[in-house]
């Protein structure tokens, strides 16, 4: 049985962690799906490239009111699939030849099969090709595995065929109708996606709200917005999904009765789950937390000396910039086992690419009053600016929470166009540990650029006299 000096399993964020410090350590890599794993071949980057030319097809029908009359004549669906994977697949195959082939990794065996932990550090990989199954031992372990759509029990939902993230796109035709089940970030990018290329989407959300996670007064403004573009059912429940024609149709229930929608396409978008079972890692002495995220202390090492684990199956941010950061925080702690680094998930940023583009840092209202801080806040509406004055926005808004003691900021919240982009000095600040004040005055601001909403907003932060 073979043993290595260190196994990761998992191409996604786990795939950077060997570079040329690692020369001499007897090492292997366990894939069981393709090269590079979830951001690049079916989450980040897919997700965004479709969003650019949905945000392209969507600015059409909206420059009537400045004064442009453009028409939109079509979108080229398999063009714009096609462009999109013609770019990321490439990618994906050339990170395996790498690993595979490339003399850099002459000390590195690639296990292109799914593993499975049968004992403690021991490793036992299956293969799809029906080659016998290998079993291997490790002094060290990097468990990179990630997660998986979370597929909700619905009756008849395995009768019919309907499609993940994973799947939805490369399909080859739009349909008229989709019916996309979730009201989180994926259900509300896809949403702005196939609404923009034409097709009429019905949004099901258990909850009174889409985009719940975020600040309450975001997430109401979006609910609010995407039923105005959407069909959107909230407090409503999947009773049955049932063939009809050729799609689906979807029976649901909300307090007010039943309805059934039919639909050529059904997305389930309702989460997404770590892959530690899959992995079976109590079988190496490892415990998940209710949620089944392998448990992990701040130097990502967990309860099994020498066993590290990173990003979505260890991570409940579930964002790639996150499992990034715990890979490096990884690869140092494997090279200096004796100085670890700690994570930091201090401040961690997300953005929904949707329309409107939202973003959000830190605490929101919400949970700030919910752990009885002190706080205040600030709204600025992009119309307050002279850019987004000059755009005659009317529903887009930063709002910041702080502590009016000490005038640090403890969360910021953007809804609006460029949100991710113009929310970046206040994590900057939150980071550093800028206080709202000397960020507000003691630097420049383009005058007339986006960024002046987050110095209105600081501005208008009403902090206790010390402060300002
Ligand atoms: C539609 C979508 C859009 C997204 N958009 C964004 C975004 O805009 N910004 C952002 O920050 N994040 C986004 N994310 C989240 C981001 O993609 C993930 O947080 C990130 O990719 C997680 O990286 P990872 O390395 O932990 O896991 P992954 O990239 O998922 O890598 C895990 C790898 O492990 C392999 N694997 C799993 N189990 C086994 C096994 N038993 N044996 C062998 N191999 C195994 C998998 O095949 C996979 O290749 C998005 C996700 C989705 C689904």
């Amino acid at each position: 049985m073979p043993h290595y000096d260190l196994v990761i399993i998992g191409t996604g964020s786990g795939n950077s962690i060997l570079d040329r410090r690692f020369a001499g350590w007897k090492t292997a890599i366990v894939e069981k799906g393709v090269f590079g794993g979830t951001c690049l071949n079916v989450g980040c980057i897919p997700t965004k490239m479709f969003v650019h030319p949905a945000d392209i097809a969507a600015s059409v029908g909206a420059g009537a009111r400045l004064g442009v009359d453009a028409e939109l004549r079509g979108v080229r669906w398999r063009d714009i699939r096609d462009r999109i994977f013609g770019r990321i697949d490439p990618i994906a195959a050339g990170g395996r030849q790498y690993r595979v082939e490339h003399e850099d990794n002459r000390d590195v065996t690639v296990y292109e099969g799914e593993g499975r932990f049968t004992g403690h550090k021991e490793l036992t990989i299956t293969f799809a090709d029906g080659r016998p199954a290998e079993t291997v031992t490790a002094g060290r372990f990097v468990i990179a595995a990630g997660s998986r759509p979370a597929i909700p029990e619905i009756p008849g939902l395995s009768d019919v065929d309907y499609h993940t993230s994973d799947t939805v796109m490369r399909i080859d035709d739009l349909p008229e109708r989709a019916v996309i089940l979730g009201g989180g970030f994926i259900a509300a990018e896809f949403a702005h996606v196939l609404a923009s290329f034409g097709v009429a989407v019905t949004m099901v959300a258990r909850s009174g709200a889409l985009l719940r996670a975020e600040d309450a007064d975001v997430s109401a403004r979006f609910t609010e917005l995407a039923a105005k573009r959407y069909d959107v059912r909230l407090n409503t429940t999947v009773s049955k999904v049932r063939r009809s024609g050729g799609g689906v149709a979807v029976e649901l229930s909300d307090p007010a009765g039943e309805d059934t929608v039919e639909a050529g396409l059904l997305l389930v978008a309702t989460g997404r789950r770590p892959n530690s079972d899959l992995l079976d890692v109590a079988a190496t002495g490892l415990s998940t937390t209710a949620d089944g995220y392998v448990k992990v202390d701040e130097y990502q090492r967990t309860e099994v000396d020498g066993i590290y684990a990173l990003g979505d199956v260890s991570s409940p941010f579930q964002l790639k910039h996150v499992a990034n950061h715990e890979q490096r925080v990884v690869q140092h702690n494997l090279l200096h086992p004796d100085a670890p680094v700690a994570a930091d998930h201090r401040f961690v940023p997300h953005a929904v690419f949707t329309s409107p583009q939202i973003a959000s840092v830190g605490l929101t209202e919400e949970q700030a009053a919910e752990r009885g801080l002190r706080y205040v806040t600030s709204i600025q509406d992009y119309a307050g600016i002279a850019y987004g004055w000059a755009m005659e926005d009317t529903t887009s808004f930063a709002k910041l929470v702080a502590d009016p003691a000490t005038g640090q900021l403890l969360g910021a919240h953007i809804i609006g166009p460029q949100a991710a982009t113009v929310i970046q000095p206040l994590i900057q600040a939150m980071s550093f540990g800028l206080d709202a004040a000397s960020m507000a005055r003691g630097q420049y601001w383009i005058h007339p650029a986006m960024p002046e909403l987050v110095e209105n907003a600081l501005l208008g932060l009403e902090l206790d006299p010390a402060q300002t």
